[in-house]
């Protein structure tokens, strides 16, 4: 999958499109997604304790911490 700059893997990822006005950011799950689009626009994933993984998809930092 690709799309405005970003490519992934896998039809789960949620993507937050710049041609809807979006950050670009792709995301681990719709979850996420949710969470960075919390009042109507994007927020920095940074802020939300996201990393972001080589590949550009942001994850919840706890699963790589360890709790
Ligand atoms: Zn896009
Ligand atoms: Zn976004």
């Amino acid at each position: 999958m690709s799309c405005c700059g970003s490519s992934w893997v896998g039809v789960e990822r949620a993507h937050c499109c710049l041609r809807t006005g979006g950050c670009g950011g792709v995301f681990d799950d719709i979850e996420l997604w949710d969470g960075h689009r919390t009042e109507g626009a994007c927020v920095d994933p940074r802020s939300l304790q996201l990393v972001q993984t080589k590949n550009g998809i942001w994850l919840r930092a706890l699963d790589r911490a360890g709790g």
